[in-house]
């Protein structure tokens, strides 16, 4: 290793833990020392992917030279192995969601508190360009103040592997992309949410949520709905947006997309009518080419550094963590909120998302 690289050890080398030792591959602070899996046949991926694999938890805990522990895991056991790595004095990266429930994650930050040492969760939706799109919208009014944001993924494949499949692993849809659209919708919407409800899904016939959706509507006007789907043969658009100028679209991760706005140097254009269907309609008659301009999407919002650079100079004492643990919080109660409103079919009003900590 070099010398002055923090070195990371990768707790579970599946589909994530591989993919983190490549995202971290060249990092000038970071550096993948080796790896930990249960199963044998993970560890010899990783040693054919040039990491050494420790034999056993302990031996990693135990090992001087490991400054930090990256947590890949199914979800059930990430707070265990958090609450052990700060005993043995590392730092964590845990993969989302961080935990199954508020209770763990306070076990969490009070044991990383306990032994000076960070928690920092891959929150790493909030670095996706067309969630930054629709965040520069939002905080520049491209489109005129949003009002209304929806924001969808959509597969027809199922809810993928295996754990995934059963609750006490920490499955289901909500706690898988569900966390990360939350944490993007609360990473840019600063207010209270007055009104909540929601539905999960089950059409897959597993003991978990093959998807859901939730309705939210925040003080200051805006209501959005998220929306996540493993059914879904066609697919919605991952972003639809309307903001009293105009409304905006991204279709994709690659950023298909597009904006339509008034044109502010026409005075109101009376529609034509259509035939709609048997009838006639105005009301829903396209505007007139001259009434509006079509755009393009505008630029991202910058993000200052990446989630690893970050992270790096937040264990040097040199930076505040981008994902800060009070946000993680939130969206873990906003998550518990979402699974009660669907139990109980009730819209939740005027919920805390910063109730006191257990003391
Ligand atoms: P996976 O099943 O592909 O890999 C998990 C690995 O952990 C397996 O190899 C398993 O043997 C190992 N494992 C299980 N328990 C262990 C333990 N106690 N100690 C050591 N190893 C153990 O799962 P995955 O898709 O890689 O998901 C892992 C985590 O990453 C989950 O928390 C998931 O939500 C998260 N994830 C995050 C993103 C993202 O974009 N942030 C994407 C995918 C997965």
């Amino acid at each position: 290793m070099t010398a002055s690289k923090h070195a990371v050890v990768i707790v579970g080398y599946g589909g994530m833990g591989s993919y983190h030792a490549k995202l971290i591959q060249g990092h000038p602070k970071l550096e993948v020392t080796g790896t930990f899996d249960l199963l044998e046949g993970r560890r010899e991926a990783s040693r054919e992917d040039g990491y050494p694999a420790y034999d056993s938890y302990e031996a990693v805990l135990q090992d001087a030279a490991v400054e930090v522990i990256l947590i890949a895991t199914p979800n059930d056991v990430h707070k265990e192995l958090a609450v052990q790595a700060f005993q043995a004095g590392k730092h964590v990266i845990c993969e989302k969601p961080v935990t199954l429930s508020v209770e763990d994650f306070h076990i969490m930050v009070t044991a990383a508190k306990e032994a000076g040492r960070t928690l920092m969760v891959h929150q790493n939706r909030r670095w996706d360009e067309d969630f930054r799109v629709v965040t520069q919208m939002y905080r520049e009014n491209t489109i005129g103040e949003l009002f209304r944001i929806e924001s969808r993924v959509h597969g027809a494949n199922g809810i993928p592997g295996d754990w995934r499949h059963l609750e006490e692993f920490g499955g289901g849809m909500l706690l898988d992309w569900g966390v990360h659209l939350l944490d993007q919708l609360l990473y840019m919407i600063d207010s209270r949410i007055l009104r909540l409800s929601s539905r999960l899904s089950f059409i897959l016939g597993n003991g978990v949520d093959d998807g859901f959706e939730a309705m939210l509507e925040f003080e200051n006007g805006i209501s959005a709905v998220v929306e996540v789907g493993t059914t879904n043969f066609i697919t919605l658009p991952r972003w639809y947006v309307k903001g009293t100028e105009g409304t905006g679209v991204i279709e994709d991760w690659s950023l298909q997309g597009r904006t339509v706005t008034r044109n502010p140097d026409m005075a109101h254009v009376e529609p034509k009518p259509i035939q709609a269907g048997v009838g006639l309609t105005k009301t829903m008659a396209p505007p007139s080419e001259e009434a509006t301009i079509t755009g393009t999407l505008p630029e991202a919002f910058h993000m200052p550094c990446s989630f690893f650079d970050n992270f790096a100079e937040v264990i040097e004492g040199k930076a505040e963590p981008i994902v800060k643990n009070e946000e993680v919080l939130r969206v873990l109660h906003l998550i518990d909120a979402i699974f009660q409103a669907a139990r109980t079919g009730e819209t939740l009003k005027d919920f805390d998302l910063y109730p006191a900590a257990p003391t």
